[in-house]
């Protein structure tokens, strides 16, 4: 499948129907199929994980890790608990994806982490939300009330031997609860903090039980690649990178919005698709994957393809799909200035050089954007970073630091010119500060 004829997508598909959120919707459109396919046809756990593995299906939530293979380090004939959750917390600025799943075909992610159940031996999991995710919550709570219902959830699943309980837990609104441990910590009812790893969740997850945690766009791809088979999903993208891949494109374009594409599809097109930059502008920088991935100059984004190995070997990360556009009408200080700012306030404050580093990386930024800064300001600014960066316990700090590194090393006469003149270098267009 071409990126050219490429028109429903997999996750997205049912965006538009009417009630496309109810169970008669999804059913009337194939719903279900792979879960009576999973339990009615007898598929064994062993199978299902072979397929994930065939389809090249990577975490969907920033990771980029292969699903199969996380779903094959589930220790089996564990007698205790083994819990499933679903990490539907979405917090990267400029991240808007799984809520539309959730809005629009919660069944299709329900189905996945059914499937996914079964294949590692879950009894329980847990779905959460952001709290402030008010209207996806609603529709999440009345499709799993349709689940059970129906005999999707609950004993004894369409008359098999397995049986699966799935609630909904509403998050706090921290964005360090989409960190996999302390998602699990806030969860048991604590403080959201990140855990050392090792132990992985798998061993020492949730209530200390083992414990597998995957995206709402990961589960929602599930179902088609059991419908249709590994292979079929691997080549609707390209090798190591299967399926289709949402992208929440923001900023400077003309439609932003969630595009589902083929892995793999040309940046280009992706901007096309979004109505392009606004009449006169030229492409500045993109940030390709939520605000803690390496900023890109739009030149070498113009020669990118959207998948996991393209923008890796491009300096940056997929991370969660969100892609913010940045014309040239942006003081490039400025928008780093407001991102450090966001980590910052977001640090949970466990290790001293994220504690501290992000609110030295906001202190220096926000010196130089008011026009106070000095020259040696960039050279501190790397140091910090360096000395911040791999010494932490979760990836926040580095997710902090790679804004400010990448932005200076690719826009340092920026970063000079405020220093020299104690105003942004980009004028004249609205909302653009200027320091006297
Ligand atoms: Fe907390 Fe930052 Fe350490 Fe992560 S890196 S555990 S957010 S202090």
């Amino acid at each position: 499948m071409s990126t050219g004829d490429f028109v429903n997508g997999v996750t997205l598909r049912n965006r538009g129907l009417p009630n496309s959120h109810r169970l008669q919707t999804y059913v009337d459109t194939g719903g279900y199929v792979a879960l009576r396919k999973v339990l009615q046809e007898a598929m064994s756990p062993d199978q299902i994980i072979a397929e994930l593995k065939t389809s090249a299906l990577r975490g969907r939530g920033g990771a980029g890790f292969p699903t199969g293979l996380k779903w094959s380090f589930m220790p089996k004939g564990v007698s205790g608990m083994k819990y499933l959750l679903c990490n539907a917390d979405e917090g990267e600025p400029g991240t808007c994806k799984d809520r539309d799943i959730m809005r629009y075909d919660p069944h299709r992610m329900i189905e996945g982490m059914i499937i996914a159940a079964y294949a590692m031996g879950a009894r329980v999991g847990y779905i959460f939300i952001r709290g402030e995710f008010i209207e996806p919550i609603r529709i999440v709570e009345g499709a799993l009330a349709e689940a059970y219902q129906n005999g999707f959830l609950g004993e004894r699943i369409l008359g098999s031997d397995f049986s699966f309980d799935l609630y909904v837990h509403r998050g706090a609104g921290a964005y360090i609860c989409g960190e996999e441990t302390a998602l699990m910590e806030a969860l048991e009812g604590k403080k959201g903090q990140p855990r050392f790893k090792p132990p992985f969740p798998a061993s020492y997850g949730l209530y200390g039980q083992p414990t597998t945690i995957n995206n709402v766009e990961t589960f929602a791809s599930v179902p088609d690649i059991i419908v249709h088979g590994g292979q079929w999903f691997l080549e609707l993208g390209k090798p190591n990178n299967g399926g289709t891949k949402i992208f929440s494109v923001t900023g400077h374009v003309q439609k932003p919005g969630n595009y589902e594409v083929p892995m793999g599809t040309p940046f280009r097109d992706l901007l096309a698709m979004a109505g392009g930059l606004r009449p006169g502008r030229t492409l500045k920088a993109v940030i390709p994957g939520g605000t803690s991935t390496p900023m890109v100059s739009g030149a070498q984004m113009m020669e990118v393809t959207m998948d996991y190995d393209s923008l890796a070997k491009a300096g940056s990360a997929l991370g969660a799909g969100s892609v913010i556009v940045i014309d040239d009408s942006v003081c490039i200080v400025k928008v780093v200035e407001r991102i450090s700012r966001f980590y910052m306030h977001e640090s949970c404050g466990q290790c001293t050089p994220c504690r501290e580093g992000m609110g030295w990386l906001w202190r220096v930024m926000h010196r130089i954007e008011q026009g106070q800064g000095r020259e040696s300001d960039l050279d501190l600014l790397e140091n910090v970073g360096s000395r911040i960066e791999g010494r932490t316990i979760c990836a926040l700090a580095d997710g902090g630091v790679a804004p400010v590194v990448s932005s200076l090393r690719l826009f340092r006469e920026e970063y000079l010119y405020h220093v020299q003149h104690g105003r942004c270098m980009v004028g004249g267009s609205p909302g653009v500060r200027r320091v006297a």
